[in-house]
């Protein structure tokens, strides 16, 4: 278990009998009355561990509260009021500006209302918390994955960590590519349609953003299951295709694919029997849905390759510790 999960595991994990659903998935669930439960998440986005100083404020505003709307579409809730907490260095008003203008950009589109917040002076700091509304019982969990299960994810994997890695200088893209490839990183498109839409489909979901096989491994250990994916299955962005190709399909490549972080796509398990009732969300979501594999009776997730040879997967997703 990553450091990060043992940290929360052994500090913060309390048993909460007053909450529906307590630390562990990507939102907490609390009853409000007979009818809803209340879905709240925080995450917090950190100069230099998140971001690079000197990023688009703009961007960092829609991304701050993109992130966080991406724990509503893994839990099936309908996002509906955020408080935002502020560390800033200084006071810049050009950048307050575009920061507001990019995080009520996505806001409004969402109809989310900014109702709270705190704000000092300190290194930049930018954290959220979410809160959405879901019918009783109907959220979406790790814990509920079942042996047999279709495994799906939204989108194309790996986009982001190829930007990332572009910025760092481990590979080279060209203008295009990467600008193609940012797009995930800098501007992700939360999947909160497509969560509401599986609430009576799915039987677990968790949204990608520590890497796809860090991210199924929750939903493996939480609901006591193994998976088997096929890595020719899995979705490519036109770029990541030509790379894969270009590349042979070498380690830097599949650790995008598999363990790049900061996708926002949506991992969800649902019965067999309702593969057809999956495809037809596709065209009304405007988002692809691919099916990569199946829940097994196993433990832990085997990646096939084309071949039918296991695919060594040491490097599991982004550590912060
Ligand atoms: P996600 O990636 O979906 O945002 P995280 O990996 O950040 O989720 O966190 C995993 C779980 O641990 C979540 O349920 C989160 O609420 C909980 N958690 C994280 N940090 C803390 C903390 N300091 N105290 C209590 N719970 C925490
Ligand atoms: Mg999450």
């Amino acid at each position: 278990m990553p450091a990060e999960f043992d940290l929360i595991q052994r500090y913060f994990t309390r048993v909460t009998p007053d909450a529906v659903l307590g630390v562990g998935d990507d939102a907490a669930l609390v009853r409000v009355n007979d009818r809803m439960e209340l879905a709240i998440s925080t995450d917090m986005l950190v100069s230099g561990t998140h971001f690079f100083a000197g990023a688009d404020p703009f961007l960092l505003g829609h991304k701050a509260l993109a992130v966080n709307l991406s724990d509503m579409a893994a839990m099936g809730a309908q996002p509906r009021w955020a408080m935002l907490a502020l560390s800033l260095p200084e006071v810049n008003e050009v950048w307050l500006e575009q920061f507001s203008a990019g995080f009520f950009a996505l806001a409004e589109a969402h109809r989310v209302s900014l109702i709270g917040g705190d704000t000092t002076r300190g290194p930049l700091n930018i954290c959220v918390t979410i809160m959405g509304e879901v019918p009783q019982g109907k959220a979406l969990q790790r814990a509920h994955a079942k042996v047999g299960d279709d495994i799906w994810v939204s989108g194309t994997l790996g986009d982001a960590a190829l930007a990332v890695a572009h910025l760092q200088g481990r590979t080279q893209l060209s203008e295009a590519e990467f600008l193609a490839c940012a797009k995930s990183l800098h501007h992700p498109m939360p999947r909160v349609a497509l969560g509401l839409a599986l609430r009576d489909i799915a039987h677990s979901a968790i949204d990608i953003s520590d890497g796809l096989l860090a991210d199924l491994g929750h939903i493996l250990e939480h609901s006591k299951v193994g998976a088997e994916i096929s890595l020719a299955a899995l979705p490519l962005s036109s770029v990541m295709q030509s790379r894969f190709k270009m590349m042979r399909a070498n380690t830097f490549a599949r650790q995008c694919i598999l363990s790049g972080g900061d996708d926002y796509e949506l991992c969800f398990t649902a019965p067999q029997k309702c593969r057809a009732e999956v495809e037809k969300l596709s065209i009304p979501l405007n988002i692809s849905l691919t099916h990569i594999g199946q829940i097994t009776a196993g433990q832990g997730c085997i990646v096939r390759a084309e071949n039918g040879q296991i695919v060594p997967t040491e490097k599991l997703g982004y550590v912060h510790f």
